[in-house]
C-alpha cells in the first residue's frame, strides 16, 4: 500500500510537514540560526542513494553476475530497457509491487540473456546486510554537515521488500528528509521530486548541494539552480564538497574503521608494551582502529599519548606454511629504509604472543595519500599519468637495491626464482584447494614449460599495486611502499607485470579494482605495454619478448592467492569482509592467466621457422613455367630453396611479434610515439589545418620531427635492398616496414613526423637509386633530414594520365640547358612553402620508342617560370599545406646535370619508383582500417538504441566481423607483396604490387564506410578521422594509377601464355 502518486501537492505537504519529527524541526531551526552567523552559503546537502551512499546498483549487479556466471551487462540492460516505461522504473516509482517486479523483471532478465537469472537472488543481495554498510567517508561527511548546523536530505527510490516493510540501507536518524521515489511516484530526474525535497527542507534551491553518480540526475537538479557534484568517487566527492562548504568533513584516519569483531586485540597488553619500548605515554587512554587494507596481515592504527604507530601482525588460528611472515617484513622494511627506498620507519619487532597473541611489528604512522581505485577517479589525465609513472620509478628504485650493500643477500634464494615460485604456488594452490579448477590445472602444467631462460635476480615486492603505495597528498611522489609480507628476492619483471594487474581487471571486479573495461588512454594512465616499456627505459634494459608469460605467471600466483583467501574465509580466518567472495574470482583470475599463457604461445608459434619458407627465389620466378601449377595456380615454394641472397633479405614476418628484436624495439617504440606524442596533437594539427594559417606548416609538426628523429624514428621508409649499407635510411626490409607504416598510418599526420611521407619518400628512393653523388648532396641530405619538401609531376590536365605514355609536357635541349614547358596538376606537396625541389617527368624525344621518350629533371621550386595556379580539393579538402596543386611550366629552364639517369629514361624511373611508393600507401591504408575498426567497435559498444546497445545489433555484428576478415586478407597480400620486393627485387613483385594497389583502397574505402555509417552524423564530421580517412582512401584509387590499370596489368599477367 505505499503506493502513492503526487497528486495533491498541498495535502500532500501538509500532511509530510506534520510527519515532519521533532528533532528534525530543531535541526531546522539551528539550521536557520547558523546561517546568521555567516559561515557560508549552503544551508543542506542533499544525497542520492546508490553509488554515492552506498554501492551503485550497476555495480553490485555487475559483481553479482560474475559470481552467478550471468551474461556481463544483463542487468545494466534490463534497468534501462524501454526507458521510463520500463520495469525497473515503474518500480521505482512504485507502481509495481515487489512480487510482481521480481517476476516480470526475471522474464526481461532472462530475454536479454537468453538463460535463466534468479533475480530473487539479486534482488535479495539488494536489500542484504551487505548493502546496508555505507560507505564510511560519506558517514563520517554527513555526521560533519550536521555538526555544523546544515540539514541533510537523501532522494531513494525503492527499498521496500515483498513482505510490505522498507529496507532503508541507512540510518533515517541522519537525514532531516528522506523522500523516497516509491512513496512519491515520480523518480528522479523528475525535477519534481528535488522540488518536493527543497520544500520539505524548507529551502531554496540555490541553497543546497546534490550529489549523484549519474549525469541525468544531476543535471535535472542543476536546471533547478541546485548546486550539484558528479560522485565518481565517494572519498573524491567528499573533497569536492569540503571545497564548497569551507569546512573539513573528514576528521579521522583515512581508511580505517572501528576494530572487526574477532580482530580485537588486548588493548591492556599492548599499552604495558609500548611503555616498555616507548617510555611513559602521558595521558590518555589508548585508541586503537583497523585499516581497511590488510587482507592478509591484519593491521592496525595506534594513537597513544602523542605517538601515532601502525601496528601489523599475522592472523590468527592455523596458517598457511611460510605465509603472513610478518618477520620478513619488518627485516626488509627496515634495510630498504637506508636504500633510499620510501618505507615506513619501522621499530620493532615482537615475537613475545602474551602481548596481542601473535608476532607483530610496529611502525610510525605515516599520513599520505591511498588511492584505493586505480582508475583514479576525480584527478586528471596528466595527474593520472604522473601517479603511474611515480609508482613505476618506487618500483625502479626497488629493483636497483644493492644486495650486499643492504645485508640482503641472503633474503632469498638467488636464481631460479620463477621455477621456485611456480612450484611454491602450485603448492600453496593445492594446500588450499576447495574444487578443480580447469585452468588452474592447464597453467600448473604449461608454466614450468614456459620459463624465462634469463633472469636477474632483485629485491621484488611481491604485492606491488597501487594501493599498496603511500602518496604525497599534494604531488605526485611515493612516501612509502607498504605491505611487505610477499616480499624476497627474485625475478623484477615479475612484479611488473603484477604491477598491471588493474589493466586487466573490470572496476567491478571484487577485492582487486581494475580498469579494463575503461579507456586508458582518456583516463591518461600508461597502457600496461607503455608501462612496461616506462620500466624497461628507467631500468636500461631492453624490452623481453615473452612479456605475455610473465603476467601468465603472476595472474596464476593472484589466483592461488586467492584461493587461500577463499579457504581461509571458509574456516573464519581471513581478515577482509569481502574474502568468502574469492573463489569465484580465483577462478576468473586462473582464466585470465591462462588467456596470457595461450597469447605467449601464439608468439613462439608466429616465431617458429615455418613463416620462413614461404617465399619464391631468384630462379624459380625467372622461370616463367615454375611459377605456375598445373592447375594454373601460382606456386610457391616451401622449401628454403632460396639463394644466399634471400638469407640476408629477410623473412616473411606476418606479425609484429615475429620481428627481430632490433625492429621490436623500433616498432615497439614507434606505437609509444603515437600514444604519447601523435595521437594527443591529432585535435591541435587539425585545428591548424582548418584555419587561416594552414598553408604554412604547423610548428606542432616541426616540433615533432624533432622529438622522433631524437627517438631514432626517421627514415624508416629506405629499404635495405636500395640502401644496403644504411647510409640513408634505417635499414629495414619491405616486410619490417610494412609492420611499421601500418601503425603510421593510424594517423593522418604520422608519416610526416617520421619523415616517412609521400611523395618524398618516393622522391628519395629515386635519388637514392638514381642520383648523382652531386644530386644526392645537393636533395637527398635535405630531404633525409627533413629540412625540405618535394614534389612528383606528372599527371596533366588535357591527358589521360592513366598511360603515362600520353604525358605531353616537353623537354627541350636549348643553349646548353634543358627548357620545359606544359601543365601539371594533382601534383600533391606543391603549395608547401618547404617544398624545394619538383621531379617533373616530361618528353625528351615524341619520335623515340613509346617508352624511351620520357625523361626526369630535378627541378628547383625557385626556378623562374614555375606558377601554381590554384589548390585542388578532395571532397572539399584541400590537404594544406602540402596541397594538390595546377602547375603552368612555362620556360622553365634547368641545368642539365639535373636529368636523372640521362634522357629517356623517364618511364623506367617512374615505375621504379612508383613500386615502393604504392605498396607504402597500401601500408598506410591498413592502418586507417585497423583504427577505423577500433573506433567503430568503441562507437558501438558505448551507444544504445531501441533499447540495447549498437553492438548487439546483428548488421552491426556482421559488419565488424567483414571489416575484420577483410583487413586480414588485404594485410596478408600486402606482407607477401613486400616480401617478394625483398626477395627478388620490385620487378618481381610487378603482380603482386598491383594486386595490392586494387584490394588495399577499396578494402579500407569499405571498412571506413561502414564505420562511418555505425557512428551516425558524427562519422561525417571532423571530430573523428574517419571522413578524411575516407577521402583519402577514395583518392588512393586514383593517385599513383587508377583500380582499372592495376587491374588491366593483373589480367594481362595472368594471361601471360604458360609454356
Ligand atoms: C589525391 C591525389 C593526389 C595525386 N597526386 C599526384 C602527384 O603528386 N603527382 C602526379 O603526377 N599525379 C598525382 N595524382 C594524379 C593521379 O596519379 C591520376 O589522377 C591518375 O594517374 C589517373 O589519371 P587521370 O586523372 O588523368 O585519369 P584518366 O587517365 O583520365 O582516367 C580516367 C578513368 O578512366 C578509366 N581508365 C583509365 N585507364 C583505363 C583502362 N586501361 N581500362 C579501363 N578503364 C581505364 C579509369 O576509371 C580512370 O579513373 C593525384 C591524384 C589524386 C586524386
Amino acid at each position: 500500500m505505499y503506493i502513492r502518486r503526487l497528486c495533491w501537492p498541498s495535502r500532500l505537504q501538509c500532511a509530510r510537514r506534520a510527519a515532519v519529527p521533532r528533532h528534525v524541526q530543531c535541526r531546522q531551526q539551528e539550521a536557520h540560526r547558523w546561517k546568521h552567523l555567516g559561515c557560508g552559503t549552503y544551508r543542506a546537502v542533499i544525497f542520492d542513494m546508490g553509488g554515492v551512499l552506498i554501492p551503485s546498483p550497476g555495480k553490485v549487479a555487475a559483481e553479482w553476475e560474475v559470481r552467478n556466471q550471468i551474461p556481463p551487462g544483463t542487468i545494466l540492460k534490463a534497468f534501462v530497457k524501454d526507458g521510463e516505461n520500463g520495469i525497473w522504473m515503474r518500480f521505482m516509482r512504485g507502481e509495481i509491487k515487489t512480487n510482481d517486479f521480481l517476476q516480470e523483471f526475471g522474464r526481461v532478465c532472462s530475454e536479454i540473456s537468453k538463460t535463466t537469472v534468479p533475480v530473487d537472488s539479486f534482488f535479495s543481495l539488494m536489500t542484504s546486510k551487505q548493502m546496508a554498510r555505507p560507505f564510511p567517508v560519506m558517514t563520517e561527511a554527513i555526521s560533519q554537515i550536521r555538526a555544523k548546523g546544515l540539514q541533510t536530505a537523501v532522494l531513494s527510490n525503492n527499498f521496500y521488500l515483498s513482505n510490505g516493510k522498507s529496507f532503508l540501507p541507512l540510518d533515517r536518524k541522519q537525514f532531516d528528509v528522506v523522500v523516497e521515489s516509491c512513496v512519491e511516484g515520480i523518480c528522479k530526474p523528475d525535477p519534481r521530486l528535488y522540488q518536493l525535497c527543497l520544500q520539505r527542507l524548507g529551502l531554496q534551491p540555490s541553497d543546497s548541494i546534490f550529489l549523484d553518480d549519474l549525469g541525468p540526475n544531476l543535471k535535472a537538479a542543476a536546471s533547478l539552480g541546485i548546486h550539484t557534484i558528479k560522485v565518481d568517487d565517494p572519498e573524491t566527492a567528499v573533497k569536492e564538497l569540503e571545497a564548497l562548504l569551507g569546512f573539513p568533513l573528514r576528521m579521522g584516519i583515512p581508511n580505517t574503521r572501528p576494530v572487526r569483531k574477532n580482530m580485537e586485540i588486548p588493548k591492556d597488553a599492548l599499552q604495558t608494551y609500548l611503555k616498555n619500548l616507548l617510555g611513559s605515554g602521558g595521558p590518555g587512554p589508548l585508541e586503537l582502529l583497523q585499516f581497511d587494507h590488510g587482507q592478509s596481515n591484519p593491521t592496525y592504527y595506534i594513537k597513544w599519548a602523542d605517538h601515532q604507530l601502525v601496528l601489523r601482525k599475522k592472523p590468527p588460528g592455523a596458517l598457511l606454511p611460510s605465509a603472513h611472515a610478518v618477520e620478513r617484513e619488518f627485516r626488509i622494511m627496515r634495510a630498504l629504509a637506508n636504500a633510499g627506498v620510501p618505507v615506513p620507519t619501522v621499530l620493532d619487532l615482537c615475537e613475545d604472543l602474551s602481548v596481542v597473541g601473535t608476532p607483530f611489528y610496529l611502525m610510525e604512522y605515516c599520513p599520505g595519500l591511498i588511492y584505493k581505485d586505480p582508475s583514479l577517479p576525480g584527478l586528471d589525465p596528466s595527474h593520472r599519468r604522473a601517479i603511474y609513472t611515480a609508482m613505476n620509478k618506487a618500483l625502479c628504485t626497488i629493483h636497483s637495491v644493492d644486495l650486499k650493500a643492504t645485508g640482503l643477500e641472503g633474503y632469498g634464494k638467488q636464481g631460479d626464482y620463477l621455477p621456485r615460485q611456480v612450484q611454491t604456488w602450485t603448492k600453496q594452490y593445492r594446500a588450499a584447494e576447495t574444487s578443480t579448477i580447469p585452468a588452474m590445472e592447464r597453467l600448473i602444467q604449461w608454466l614450468p614449460l614456459h620459463l624465462p631462460q634469463e633472469q636477474r635476480t632483485t629485491v621484488v615486492h611481491g604485492d606491488f599495486r597501487l594501493d599498496n603505495l603511500l602518496f604525497h597528498p599534494e604531488k605526485p611522489e611515493v612516501l612509502a611502499v607498504l605491505d611487505w609480507e610477499l616480499s624476497t628476492l627474485g625475478d623484477p619483471l615479475s612484479d611488473v607485470a603484477y604491477s598491471c594487474l588493474a589493466h586487466y581487471l573490470p572496476s567491478s571486479f571484487p577485492l582487486l579494482r581494475g580498469f579494463s573495461d575503461q579507456d586508458v588512454r582518456q583516463l591518461g594512465i600508461p597502457s600496461a605495454e607503455e608501462y612496461f616499456r616506462m620500466y624497461c627505459l628507467h631500468m636500461g634494459i631492453p624490452a623481453i619478448e615473452n612479456w605475455n608469460f610473465y603476467l601468465a605467471f603472476s595472474f596464476f600466483r593472484v589466483a592461488a592467492i586467492l584461493q587461500g583467501v577463499y579457504k581461509r574465509s571458509l574456516t573464519g580466518q581471513a581478515s577482509s569482509a569481502t574474502a568468502g567472495q574469492s573463489g569465484k574470482l580465483a577462478e576468473f583470475m586462473s582464466n585470465l592467466a591462462w588467456d596470457f599463457a595461450t597469447k605467449e604461445g601464439f608468439r613462439i608459434f608466429k616465431e617458429m621457422p615455418v613463416t620462413k619458407p614461404l617465399t619464391r627465389s631468384h630462379h624459380v620466378w625467372s622461370r616463367v613455367q615454375g611459377l605456375l601449377s598445373p592447375t594454373g595456380t601460382r606456386r610457391y615454394s616451401s622449401v628454403p630453396e632460396a639463394s644466399p641472397a634471400h638469407a640476408t633479405k629477410g623473412d616473411l614476418v606476418l606479425s609484429p611479434e615475429g620481428l627481430s628484436p632490433r625492429v621490436r624495439t623500433l616498432y615497439c617504440r614507434l606505437q609509444q610515439f603515437m600514444e604519447q606524442q601523435v595521437y594527443p596533437a591529432e585535435p591541435e594539427l587539425q585545428r591548424h589545418q582548418a584555419s587561416a594559417d594552414r598553408w604554412s606548416p604547423s610548428p606542432l609538426i616541426e616540433d615533432l620531427k624533432d622529438k622522433a628523429k631524437a627517438e631514432g624514428l626517421w627514415n624508416l621508409f629506405l629499404p635495405l635492398e636500395s640502401d644496403p649499407e644504411q647510409k640513408y635510411g634505417a635499414g629495414l626490409t619491405n616486410v619490417e616496414y610494412a609492420h611499421l607504416c601500418e601503425v603510421m598510418g593510424m594517423s593522418l599526420y604520422a608519416p610526416e613526423m617520421f619523415n616517412c611521407s609521400a611523395p618524398d619518400t618516393g622522391n628519395m628512393e629515386l635519388l637514392v637509386r638514381y642520383g648523382t653523388e652531386e644530386q644526392k648532396a645537393r636533395w637527398l641530405i635535405p630531404l633525409l633530414e627533413g629540412r625540405v619538401r618535394s614534389c612528383f609531376a606528372m599527371t596533366e590536365p588535357q591527358v589521360a594520365s592513366s598511360d603515362a605514355t600520353n604525358i605531353e609536357a616537353s623537354i627541350r635541349e636549348e643553349d646548353g640547358v634543358y627548357v620545359i614547358n606544359g601543365r601539371k596538376w594533382w601534383i600533391s606537396g606543391i603549395l608547401d612553402p618547404r617544398c624545394q625541389l619538383c621531379v617533373f617527368m616530361g618528353k625528351t624525344d615524341p619520335q623515340a620508342p613509346r617508352h624511351q621518350q620520357q625523361s626526369v629533371l630535378l627541378v628547383p621550386m625557385d626556378t623562374p617560370g614555375i606558377q601554381v595556379i590554384r589548390p585542388l580539393t578532395v571532397y572539399g579538402l584541400d590537404d594544406a599545406p602540402g596541397g594538390h596543386g595546377e602547375v603552368l611550366f612555362e620556360r622553365v629552364r634547368v641545368p642539365k646535370e639535373n636529368i636523372v639517369l640521362g634522357p629517356g629514361r623517364g618511364f623506367e624511373i617512374a615505375q621504379g619508383r612508383l613500386g615502393p611508393g604504392r605498396i607504402h600507401h597500401c601500408m598506410r591504408l591498413i592502418g586507417f582500417s585497423e583504427r577505423a575498426l577500433a573506433l567503430m567497435k568503441a562507437r558501438v559498444k558505448s551507444r544504445v538504441a531501441f533499447g540495447k546497445p549498437l553492438v548487439e545489433q546483428g548488421t552491426i555484428l556482421a559488419d565488424i566481423a567483414q571489416s575484420r576478415v577483410e583487413i586480414e586478407q588485404a594485410r596478408l597480400l600486402v606482407l607477401k607483396t613486400a616480401h617478394l620486393m625483398d626477395v627478388a627485387g620490385n620487378k618481381a613483385a610487378a603482380l603482386e604490387i598491383a594486386m595490392i594497389k586494387m584490394v588495399a583502397p577499396s578494402m579500407a574505402y569499405r571498412v571506413i564506410d561502414r564505420a562511418i555509417q555505425a557512428f551516425g552524423a558524427a562519422g561525417l564530421s571532423g571530430d573523428y578521422p574517419l571522413a578524411q580517412f575516407f577521402a583519402w582512401a577514395r583518392a588512393l584509387r586514383f593517385a599513383d594509377g587508377p583500380d582499372e590499370v592495376h587491374r588491366l596489368a593483373v589480367a594481362r599477367m595472368e594471361l601471360k601464355p604458360r609454356a
